[in-house]
């Protein structure tokens, strides 16, 4: 679980921040050379009139189910385009499925992970894929990565149901189809791999010989036909 903040408002190093004093100082000089094109296109939510028409409880992948996290968790962005997408991290709550969607709801948090996979297989998406959620504990690995939380606890092997592994499965290997990025342990990783986390989630009960080679079957397989109703 993403249990801390990472800073995303603050100002820091590099990304964004230097843009948004750039743009802050410059606000009114829309247009002007000092801000290259792109730098706008990154910035379009701040420019009046520009909107990407999203829609609320528009959601990312097939059979998952909307439900906001607080908009103090995550930072709008515009990703792929302005930050590449190529790691899914991997969580395990330390609790409950509706623990983890109270505390992305609380403003006060500080963290929010995309997704949350409940022991059944059901899925909440929190955070559109195209916004930075803070989930890693790591600015830079949170904007390039989606979050994924799993219902449940470190050291209970229990926690990790077939169904929790296929539907998991089948998300990142959406994902990873989405943003054109291999299955394998680089870009696929537990959140105790991201540089600086103190987080040891996904613990040694996740299986993660078994969960890549899901998520490749996932990947593999030819999207379902689209049903017919008669
Ligand atoms: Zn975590």
């Amino acid at each position: 679980m993403g249990a801390e903040t990472d800073g995303g408002k603050k100002p820091g190093r590099g990304g964004i921040d230097r843009r948004t004093l750039l743009i802050g100082g410059a606000a009114a000089v829309t247009g002007s050379a000092l801000l290259a094109k792109d730098e706008l296109g990154r910035l379009w939510w701040r420019v009046p009139g520009v909107d990407k028409g999203r829609k609320e409880g528009e959601v990312d992948a097939r059979g998952v189910q909307w439900t906001a996290a607080s908009d103090d968790n995550w930072r709008r962005a515009d990703r792929p385009d302005d930050y590449a997408i190529d790691r899914v991290v991997i969580h395990v709550v330390q609790g409950g499925y509706d623990t983890a969607l109270r505390v992305f709801k609380d403003p006060s948090h500080g963290a929010a992970a995309h997704y949350v996979i409940r022991k059944d297989g059901h899925i909440a998406q929190m955070i559109r894929e195209l916004d930075v959620a803070f989930h890693a504990g790591n600015r830079s690995w949170n904007e390039r990565s989606i979050g994924i939380e799993h219902e449940g606890f470190v050291d209970q092997k229990s926690s990790f149901t077939d169904a929790m592994y296929a539907a998991s499965a089948r998300l990142t290997a959406g994902i990873c189809r989405r943003y054109d990025f291999p299955v394998d342990r680089e870009h696929i990783v537990g959140h105790v791999e991201v540089p600086g986390t103190d987080h040891t989630d996904p613990g040694p009960h996740w299986d993660w010989d078994r969960y890549i080679r899901l998520v490749r079957e996932a990947r593999d397989r030819p999207e379902p036909a689209r049903t017919k109703k008669a």
